[in-house]
């Protein structure tokens, strides 16, 4: 299969985009994630993927724990910023809830403990015990065909019997 085929397909797949974050010795690490996906109801479990070469996996494993940031439709900069994708990074305003850094104005934030963590190819699948969750009123961040993008209601269809 062609490789960019591949990503363009997988890229077909539109999601939200989530930053994760963590604390490593009183210092905040932060990563741009949509590999994100709910898991269990009883328990309450959620699982991220990070890639091999990601800082992220390191400080994952020696904090065992992360908060989940389901970002905004105005974080589309967080996002960036949390990808490496801007020239020039501006100073990041954590706040703390369940003891973990969280990013203000998301639409939802999931903070777990490390329940477990399985290696799968070149990816780490880490399954989080969710110890709290945050809800706001705002729209959602979308990514979809590697372009960020805002939920639009579809007009509702007109149904005839
Ligand atoms: P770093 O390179 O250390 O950090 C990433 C960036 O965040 C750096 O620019 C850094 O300066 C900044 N940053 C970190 N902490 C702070 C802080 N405290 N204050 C201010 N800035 C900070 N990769 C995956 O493995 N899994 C995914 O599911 C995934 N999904 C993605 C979805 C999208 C839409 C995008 C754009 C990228 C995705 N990536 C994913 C790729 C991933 O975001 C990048 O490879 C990332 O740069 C890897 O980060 P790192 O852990 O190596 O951290
Ligand atoms: P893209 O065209 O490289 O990716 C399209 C899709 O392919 C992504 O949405 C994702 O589903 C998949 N993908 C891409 N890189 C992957 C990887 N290393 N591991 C697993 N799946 C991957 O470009 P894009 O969507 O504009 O993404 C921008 C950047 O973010 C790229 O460097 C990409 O590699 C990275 N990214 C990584 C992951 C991930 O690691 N799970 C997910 C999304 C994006």
């Amino acid at each position: 299969i062609d490789d960019r085929l591949y990503r363009n397909v997988l890229g077909s797949f539109a999601t939200g985009v989530t930053v994760i974050t963590t604390e490593v010795d009183k210092m905040v690490h932060g990563m741009t994630a949509n590999a994100f996906m709910s898991v269990s109801l009883k328990p309450k479990l959620v699982a991220i993927s990070i890639g091999e070469n990601a800082r992220m996996l390191q400080h994952i494993k020696d904090s065992k724990q992360f908060a989940i940031n389901i970002l905004s439709a105005n974080q589309q900069n967080k996002s960036k910023q949390f990808a490496g994708q801007l020239k020039s990074e501006s100073e990041v305003t954590f706040t703390y809830f369940k003891g973990l850094p969280i990013l203000d104005d998301s639409v939802a934030v999931i903070t777990c403990d490390l329940h477990s963590e399985y290696v799968v190819g070149d990816h780490t699948i880490f399954i989080g015990h969710v110890t709290g969750v945050k809800l706001e009123q705002n729209d959602p961040l979308l990514f979809s065909q590697g372009k960020y993008r805002e939920l639009k209601a579809l007009e509702e269809s007109e149904t005839t019997i």
